[in-house]
């Protein structure tokens, strides 16, 4: 056996592990990432991802590339049998405050490749592909792993200050910290089919559909290109082989397309779940993504939820990589993310309700004022003292800067001040980039918005601290 040193050991590369290991590389943290699989997962998965996960996209330098790649959703409407729209979802066609659309429609492998690809290149991180994690044991300072090759059978020893297990559903991680899921209540088993259109079908339209009825639930997608999803309900005597026989899977679809329109790219069962860790950490092990929590998909969410966990945790940890005395800083993690994945999961769940019953009251339940039609969610870190300015602990918007860059681009990821007015020095903190709303008047239009005079601006985005005067900026950089 062999022993290697990194700081931080990532378990799994599907989209929280890739984006995790990209952070802390750019954070300058020396990563090792072990995939157990040597292929991207083929099966179908997320096709849809928002406005805040682009902008990491855009730390990570990939959203030019990637936004050749994704369209942009007009929007989701439920509809009853008959067609009659019960709850309208609409997302904005233009760029929002976060410097991006609200809502994308993409083909899962597509930003798994990017991810991986921007990883290859990365000076700090090394994937080894093909490599399972098989058991895992920490120290008061180190973890090891276990690691078997899975072409060879070989087996070695790794050893790394800290794990995160971004291994998904069945997380070995989360079995060698003792931890299971606390189950939330939903369960359902649902069977998913991608297509790819062989002519053009306008008639499908570009919204997401979700067509309500208690005995036949069922999905549209309108994916990239020519890709197009449906996803159906299935009775719980239904067996997988039976559903997703060729036959079967063309009687289904029958009433939107037939053979002429389509090819069946792949299909799939799956049980839909929703679920949080019982705990995201023990000491130098971490979980992130559905190693942490899994979510019915009616929302789009989950791999979204994935990647919030990996832009909050890699500059905690680069903190405590760079000074282990930093590490109760790691209690913040669960802490602030918990419940913020609650939050979009228990909405899913809502919606998951009103998919199976036609429900009119929880539409309208579910709806702002009565209106019937869904606001997005917008949601404060857990664990905020409730007396805190109501900006701390939200998401930041992404101002235009004078020279016409998005913020992000300015930052990196770090963290920065954002204040109404110039400060004289501001440019010799080292620690801290700092913008004034008078060399960039969006950035003075944002604080206005936002009531307050300055904020700081931690690296995943989220607001640490708000000032109502100068004098506080003043302190704060001294
Ligand atoms: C039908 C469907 C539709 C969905 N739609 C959406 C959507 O539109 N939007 C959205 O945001 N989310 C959606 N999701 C959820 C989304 O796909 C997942 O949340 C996301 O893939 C989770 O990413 P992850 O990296 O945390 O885990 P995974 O993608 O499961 O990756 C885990 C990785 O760890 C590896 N691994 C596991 N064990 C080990 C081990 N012991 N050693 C080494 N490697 C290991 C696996 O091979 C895998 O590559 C959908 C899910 C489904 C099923």
């Amino acid at each position: 056996m062999s022993n290697t040193e990194c700081d931080v050991a990532v378990v799994g590369c599907g989209p929280t592990g890739a984006t995790l290991a990209n952070l802390l590389a750019l954070s300058g943290v020396q990563v090792a990432v072990f995939e157990r699989s040597e292929a991207l997962y083929p099966l179908p998965r997320a096709v849809h991802f928002d406005d805040e996960c682009m902008r990491l996209f855009q730390t990570l330098g990939i959203s030019d590339a990637l936004s050749e790649r994704v369209r942009v959703n007009p929007g989701m409407r439920f509809v009853d049998d008959a067609g009659t729209l019960l709850l309208d979802w609409p997302r904005p066609q233009q760029p929002g405050p976060q410097g991006w659309h609200a809502s994308y429609r993409l083909h899962q492998p597509d930003l798994e490749q990017l991810l991986r690809q921007t990883l290859d290149t990365a000076p700090y991180a090394t994937l080894h592909s093909g490599q399972a994690v098989t058991a895992i044991e920490q120290t008061p300072d180190r973890v090891s792993l276990d690691v078997t090759d899975t072409r060879t059978g070989r087996a070695s020893r790794r050893v790394a200050r800290y794990a995160v297990g971004c291994d998904g559903a069945h997380s070995t991680v989360r079995e060698a910290m003792g931890a299971g899921y606390h189950d939330l209540g939903f369960a359902e088993r649902w069977l998913v089919v991608d297509l790819l259109l062989k002519r053009e079908r306008p008639d499908l339209g570009d919204h997401t559909l979700q067509y309500c009825n208690p005995d036949y639930p069922a999905t549209y997608c309108r994916n990239p290109g020519k890709r197009r999803r449906w996803e159906f309900r299935l009775d719980r005597d239904e067996g997988d082989a039976d559903a997703t026989a060729p036959a079967a899977l063309w009687t289904r679809l029958s009433r939107w397309v037939s053979t002429r329109d389509a090819d069946i790219e792949r299909a799939a069962v799956y049980t839909f779940r929703s679920a949080l860790a019982t705990q995201w950490q023990t000491s130098r092990l971490l979980l992130a993504g559905d190693a942490a929590h899994l979510t019915p998909p009616f929302m789009g969410q989950g791999m979204c939820a994935g990647l919030r966990d990996a832009a909050n945790l890699a500059w905690k940890l680069a903190h405590c990589v760079a000074d282990d005395a930093a590490q109760p800083l790691l209690a913040t993690y669960e802490a602030e993310r918990a419940p913020h994945a609650r939050a979009y999961i228990d909405t899913a769940m809502r919606l998951g309700g009103l998919i199976n019953a036609a429900d009119q009251d929880g539409a309208l339940e579910l709806a702002e004022s009565g209106s019937r039609t869904l606001a997005s969610l917008s949601r404060r870190l857990g664990g905020v003292p409730e007396n805190t300015h109501p900006t701390v602990g939200q998401l930041m918007p992404q101002p235009i800067l004078a020279d016409g860059r998005r913020l992000d681009d300015a930052v990196g990821y770090a963290p920065a001040l954002l204040t109404r007015e110039a400060v004289p020095g501001a440019h010799a903190h080292n620690d801290i980039a700092v913008f004034d709303g008078d060399t960039h008047p969006d950035i003075g239009g944002a604080l206005d918005t936002l009531g307050v005079h300055a904020v700081r601006v931690r690296p995943d985005r989220y607001a640490s601290e708000v000032a109502c005067d100068a004098e506080t900026v003043k302190q704060w950089l001294r």
